[in-house]
């Protein structure tokens, strides 16, 4: 069996972390968010009432579903002490590719390709610009694509019929390269391959030569996502004379993470840097934190993507349910 959930904290991040951050991670695309994971849970509250909505039902609409208060709200309103989680049965193949794209058009066909020829199979979709795999690719010896190329895209389907889902994953990739999406590929013909795949797109220590860094976790539509980095990107050169960036993410649900190499680190670049990402996701739809949360570094942000009622109610739930502020203070809200 398998719980959906796998993100490169998997060797150190609880469960009850996992679910008060609402974490995603690299399986969103086909199973969801740590929320579609949990069935229910228990949580203490300020007061030290225990909550227990244990349930083990898929369906179950009686009254509010309490539980997800507590799912996402970065232990704001209570703590998770239990917890029952949805497991589905682990495909038993995966098939695994790394794919060049000339331009951000490519990104986003071939997005649409993989999905309608796989028929509900694809599993990942992680993208890595070039400024990302240049810096990350070295892990790999040989690496599995030479660098150089506009954009790199992990993709993943994962399946039950080894050789049927071999053979349509393959064709799939052929047909993309025929229609000129993807400029060169690999498939992983072995775990081997596959690792070294993930090992380049897991390897965000090599980031940090662009230290002093400041990362952002932000969603946005597919649509807009090239003109945005490319805004964003000239911004950032251009007011702060940034000149070194990183840009990856699980582009298949609308989530990059984007690294600015701040050169000098100051408060003031830094709240200069925040405003360039985060003030142009409003117009575009986007939101400032696509899965990791608010946090405190957020915290001033959060209007950019809620409105003034949203903000009200959270702040009229934090009060109600914990009114003395002991849960996680200056967090989120
Ligand atoms: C290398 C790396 C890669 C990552 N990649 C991803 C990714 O791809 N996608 C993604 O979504 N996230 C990613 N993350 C972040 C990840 O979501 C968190 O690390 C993890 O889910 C949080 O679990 P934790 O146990 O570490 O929680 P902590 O970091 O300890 O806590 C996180 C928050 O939850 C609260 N909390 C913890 N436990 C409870 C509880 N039982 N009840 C209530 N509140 C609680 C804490 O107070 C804190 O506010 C990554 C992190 C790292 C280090």
């Amino acid at each position: 069996m398998l719980l959906a959930a796998d993100w490169g904290a998997r060797g150190s991040a609880t469960i009850g972390g996992a679910i008060a951050t609402n974490a995603g991670g690299n399986q969103v695309l086909r199973y969801g968010m740590m929320r579609e994971q949990v069935l229910g849970l228990e949580a203490v509250l300020a007061d030290g009432t225990v909550i227990s909505s244990m349930n083990r039902m898929l369906k179950n609409n009686a009254g509010y579903d309490l539980k997800q208060l507590f799912i996402g709200s970065e232990g704001t309103l209570g703590v998770v002490t239990r917890a029952v989680l949805r497991l589905r049965a682990a495909a038993a193949f995966t098939q695994s590719a790394l794919a060049a794209c000339a331009d951000f058009a490519s990104v986003a066909a071939l997005l649409d390709h993989m999905d309608r020829q796989l028929g509900g199979r694809l599993a990942t979709y992680e993208v890595m610009w070039r400024n990302f795999y240049d810096r990350t690719h070295a892990v790999a010896s040989p690496p599995p694509l030479p660098p150089g190329q506009p954009f790199y895209v992990l993709v993943e389907a994962a399946g039950s019929d080894e050789e049927g889902d071999a053979a349509a994953f393959e064709a799939a990739l052929g047909a993309a390269i025929e229609r000129e999406m993807v400029t060169d590929a690999v498939l992983a013909r072995s775990g081997r391959d596959r690792d070294a795949f993930w090992a380049v797109r897991d390897n965000i220590p090599a980031l940090m030569s662009l230290a002093p860094i400041r990362t952002y976790d932000v969603s946005l539509p597919i649509g807009a996502m090239d003109d945005y980095v490319a805004d964003v990107l000239a911004a950032a050169a251009q007011r702060l004379d940034i000149a070194q960036a990183a840009v990856f993410g699980h582009v298949g649900d609308g989530n990059i993470h984007l690294v600015l190499g701040l050169g000098e680190y100051s408060a003031a670049r830094v709240q200069a840097a925040d405003r360039i990402v985060y003030e142009r996701l409003a117009p575009i739809g986007g939101s400032i934190s696509a899965e990791h949360g608010i946090g405190s570094e957020k915290r001033a942000f959060l209007g950019q993507s809620r409105s003034e009622a949203e903000l009200a109610l959270m702040r009229h739930l934090k009060a109600m349910l914990d009114p003395k502020g002991i849960l996680n203070p200056g967090k989120v809200i």
